[in-house]
């Protein structure tokens, strides 16, 4: 039976694993970039009362084009985008599919520079689009010069960017955008899944949106709105590309509930800001404590950070696990990812640290 139903499965698929990061009941999980607090209690309320206006009309489909909640990010968003510039989904994952779905398929192809976000890849395959992963400097920046040379021997149908990047935490210069827009013919996806930890806030290509019809703005509400249970993504983009994700999208892919949730939590986008800033200032926590401690950590503009000098990154993992602290192991060599917790959990994550460097130091390759 299991062969016969792997030889039912589309070829591409056979033999392929699903995505999976492990989902562990651990005192302290700081493994996926979650926003690392629960939603206040006033917001809460708000959030409870536009979902308690919407129970009782259940009965009828949602808006199919949720109208009001795309009027809703684009007043967030500012840039004189209106919602015809904005579309929402089911997190940015549904976003960047239905791009897939529209611009690329069976037979076409979109670039991407890994290490980064795991799901593009997947999602390209799910969609039948080739990937084609153009790398990064060893360092993990990206050079205007790199993207510009990539993009040219490819010419692929889609370009993903991702600013600030996962796993590395590097936000991407303007002049790296504007290049990966100017050689490409295609789509080109800034997708700023982590824009609002970024330590300037206004490094955005939202900036750049202007006369570029072929740019998207990937977005979402999973990190900085602390929101990351309800599934919202949105993007910006020209309305004449937003107009062609109709074409794909499913009929009333959005909920009402999930439509007016959104809605609730985006009237208290500025008490959610003060997590935010407290976050960032949990991350860069981090970056100091672990630089003292003589291991390499990469910049970070999110709400995580990468860091390196690990000789064995597996047993370090395990280790800190051990500790009960949950942390990602982003499968670059000598390396772990951790998302900035609560002060707490930051503390938690320092205090392993320090206790696995003391018990095994033959885990760790500092020069110090
Ligand atoms: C977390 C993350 C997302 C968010 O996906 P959702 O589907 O909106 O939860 C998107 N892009 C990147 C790079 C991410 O790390």
């Amino acid at each position: 039976m299991t062969e016969e139903l792997e030889n039912l499965l589309r070829p591409d698929l056979r033999g392929q694993t699903p995505y999976g990061a492990p989902q562990l009941d651990v005192p302290v999980q700081l493994n996926t970039n979650e926003n690392a607090y629960a939603i206040p209690a006033d917001v809460a309320a708000v959030i409870e009362e536009h979902l308690s206006r919407e129970v009782r009309g259940l009965n009828r489909y949602p808006d199919r084009d949720a109208t009001a909640l795309r009027a809703d990010f684009a007043a967030y968003l500012g840039h004189g985008l209106t919602a015809d510039h904005v579309w929402a989904a089911n997190g940015s994952n549904e976003i960047l599919q239905q791009l897939l779905q529209a611009f690329g398929g069976p037979g076409r192809t979109v670039l991407g520079f890994m290490p980064s976000y795991s799901m593009h890849p997947l999602l390209a395959r799910g969609t039948g689009t080739a990937f084609i992963d153009a790398g990064r400097e060893d360092d993990y920046t990206l050079s205007a010069d790199h993207v510009r040379r990539a993009i040219t021997e490819h010419d692929p149908d889609l370009v993903f960017l991702v600013s600030p990047n996962n796993p590395t935490g590097t936000a991407l210069d303007a002049d790296v955008i504007e290049a990966a827009y100017e050689a490409a013919r295609g789509i080109v996806i800034v997708d700023e899944a982590y824009v609002e930890f970024a330590r300037d806030p206004n490094s955005t290509a939202l900036n750049r949106l202007e006369g570029r019809r072929r740019l998207v703005v990937s977005r979402t509400m999973s990190k900085a709105f602390a929101f990351a249970g309800a599934r919202v993504g949105y993007l910006a983009a020209d309305p004449e590309l937003v107009e062609k994700l109709l074409l794909v999208r499913l009929p009333y892919h959005l909920s009402s509930l999930t439509q007016a949730a959104a809605r609730g939590a985006l009237a208290c986008a500025a008490q959610l800001q003060a997590e935010v800033d407290e976050l960032k200032h949990q991350r860069d926590r981090i970056v100091k404590n672990l630089r003292a401690k003589g291991l390499p950590v990469a910049d970070s503009d999110a709400n995580f950070v990468l860091f390196g000098g690990l000789a064995d990154a597996a047993a370090v993992w395990r280790a800190v696990l051990d500790q009960g602290v949950l942390i990602r192991d982003v499968g670059l060599p000598g390396c772990l990812r951790i998302t900035a917790g609560t002060e707490e959990e930051t503390t938690a994550f320092l205090d392993a640290v320090e206790t696995v460097m003391a018990r095994r130091p033959e885990l760790f390759s500092t020069d110090s």
